[in-house]
């Protein structure tokens, strides 16, 4: 297939020049304005944006940070967490959640996913809790809430802090609560990807507690206070003044990308159906209780057919991704932790049956169009192969 014969329709994974480019104007003006004031960190901007933030997920605090790597490791810092405690995970999630927990010194003990919203599965958090759990944490995978009512119950239970990894989930719900507003601290994302993404790193925590909100900033600064005098062992990890003047400008259209890619979701449910696709491949589930914002659009392709689909749709120029291909627990740096394969077959049998497919806010009805017609085409072959 080529351009020339009009068959080929690239279509991109994500393309945030579309969304940045509507806003350039307002973007490079508050650049402007950060570089005429000359305050690059702790700039007034920084404030403007914690507060947007946490009114958005209903806290009475956030505090910026240089990344969602950062909110999470912050977090657990604040709660004490050290050598040889234990702190419960998803092995299906990005690095970042893991690495926290490990770079402390302390345990990711991880768990299995529920197979419907890949998102940590309730009954298996509580088995796994013992006299050394020291924290849960939940991710909202895609950008849909993990079971929150269940786990925080679960947490309460045993006394133990959760911390919300929401870094996919900024503006997401579970009934009727927002992502961050659940937990004892919750760890948003900015990275460029995200659904609300900067020009750069960046991240935020939320809570509620304003003392715990007073020792997660002074972590991010050192530890430091007053100046020079350091009362904790913290970390330098700042959210530039310039990417909090980005962020102001973004935040501001927020809603209508949450919209868009809620949009396109329910296009893609139509598009699948209508096509007869929805017997082929297991579309994304979306809980009653959630309100998703879609970070991320995954399907489920069974049949051991996902990795010559995922090749059929790139030969064709059609964006796509794996989220995640390997699972946590069966990365090479946590071989010491001594999972066995097949420990946990929900999450083991997600990452080879998951495909990603463009999802993003301006993303047009004719390219999802292309993206499921590249799906019906490989179906059309693949079983005109079993035929013969
Ligand atoms: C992106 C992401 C992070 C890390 O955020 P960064 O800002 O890239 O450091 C953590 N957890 C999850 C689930 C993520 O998707």
């Amino acid at each position: 297939m080529s351009k020339e014969n009009g068959t080929k329709s690239s279509v991109p994974l994500l393309d945030v020049n579309r969304g940045n480019s509507l806003l350039r104007e307002e973007i490079l003006a508050s650049i402007a304005e950060v570089v005429d004031s000359g305050r690059f960190l702790h700039g007034p901007q920084v404030g403007e944006l914690e507060c947007t933030v946490a009114g958005l997920c209903q806290t009475s605090q956030a505090i910026a940070c240089a990344s969602g790597s950062d909110a999470l490791l912050l977090a657990l810092m604040a709660l004490d967490i050290q050598a040889g405690d234990e702190v419960i995970l998803p092995s299906f999630t990005f690095f970042a959640t893991a690495s926290a927990i490990a770079r402390l010194g302390a345990n990711p003990v991880f768990v299995d996913i529920d197979p419907k919203t890949y998102n940590i599965c309730p009954d298996a958090v509580a088995a796994s809790v013992t006299s050394r759990t020291r924290a849960i944490i939940p991710v909202h995978l895609f950008g849909q809430c993990a079971a929150m009512d269940e786990i925080t119950a679960i947490a309460k239970k045993h006394d133990l802090p959760v911390i919300e990894d929401a870094a996919q989930a900024i503006g997401a719900e579970y009934l009727g609560r927002p992502a961050g507003a659940w937990g004892d601290i919750g760890c948003l994302s900015f990275y460029p990807t995200k659904n609300l993404g900067g020009m750069g790193d960046g991240g935020m925590m939320v809570c509620h507690d304003k003392e715990m909100a007073a020792k997660l900033r002074l972590l991010a600064s050192h530890g430091m206070q007053p100046r020079y005098y350091h009362k904790l062992v913290g970390i330098n990890s700042r959210l530039d003044t310039i990417q909090a003047a980005i962020l102001n400008v973004k935040i501001a259209h927020l809603q209508s990308y949450t919209d868009a890619r809620q949009k396109n979701a329910d296009r893609y449910a139509d598009m699948f159906e209508a096509s007869g696709l929805s017997q082929c491949i297991e579309l994304p589930y979306h809980a009653p209780e959630a309100l998703h914002v879609w970070n991320q659009y995954g399907i489920r392709v069974p049949g051991g057919l996902r990795d010559s689909l995922r090749k059929h749709l790139s030969d064709m120029g059609i964006g796509n991704e794996v989220y995640y291909p390997v699972p946590l627990h069966q990365q090479e740096c946590f071989r010491d932790l001594g999972y066995t394969d097949g420990c946990l077959p929900q999450t083991e049998r997600a990452a080879k049956e998951i495909l990603h497919l463009p999802i993003y806010p301006d993303l047009t009805e004719r390219e999802q169009a292309s993206v499921v017609q590249g799906i019906e085409r490989f179906y059309a072959t693949a079983s005109l192969r079993r035929a013969a």
